[in-house]
């Protein structure tokens, strides 16, 4: 009861909780479920909407302020997560999909009609990314989809139009999230990156 009090308290009188970082974390952040073994993502459009399977759970689940990443209006942030190609399937209006930039390393697959993006593949099979799919589990109505872990590329939300004065407040909204600010990826996905170059050297 106490830390319902206290909560209110604070969502009424904390200044940066008016921050929205992303409609799927702006409340409270839905955890992970045991089990969950995927849904279906569906895009924006009312009628004849492009609908991807995924057949599985999905890993690395963040907040991403790059100016690249598909985000839902008035988000500062993206919400992206990782799966393996082969459990992504394009099961309704495949022939809806375009690629939004074919020279970016990301080639990322949106709706010709609402814009919403899909997924996002990796063509090079040198990347260390490769075989891994970027998708935005907040299209799907499926509960207990990966929780977001930390927040990335986080200066670049500048990029794209925020106030540099304004990114002490969101980083510490970002904190009080539970997620961890970083201006590129997590040290796990850095450090999974470095060992990838390694290799291949
Ligand atoms: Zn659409
Ligand atoms: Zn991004």
């Amino acid at each position: 009861m106490i830390n319902k009090i206290v909560t209110t308290y604070k969502n009424a009188f904390c200044p940066t909780n008016n921050i929205k970082i992303h409609p799927a974390m702006d409340k409270s952040i839905t955890p992970t479920a045991n089990n969950f073994n995927g849904g279906t993502l569906q895009c924006h459009c009312n009628r004849d909407a492009v609908i991807v399977k995924i057949d599985s759970q999905t890993a690395h689940n963040h907040a991403c302020g790059c100016s690249k990443c598909w985000k839902p209006k008035g988000a500062l942030f993206s919400q992206v997560a990782v799966v393996s190609k082969d459990k992504l399937s394009v099961t309704h209006n495949r022939s809806k999909l375009k690629v939004v930039d074919d020279t970016a390393t990301i080639q990322r697959f949106a709706c010709r009609t609402c814009g919403v993006h899909m997924y996002g593949r990796i063509e090079d099979k040198t990347h260390p990314f490769f075989g891994l799919d970027f998708v935005h589990t907040e299209l799907s109505a499926d509960k207990g989809w990966a929780a977001p872990e930390f927040a990335a590329f986080v200066s670049s939300i500048i990029e794209t139009g925020t106030d540099p004065k304004d990114m002490t407040a969101i980083r510490s909204r970002l904190n009080a999230l539970g997620l961890e600010s970083y201006d590129c990826l997590s040290p796990t996905l850095m450090d999974m990156i470095s060992t990838h170059v390694a290799n291949s050297k």
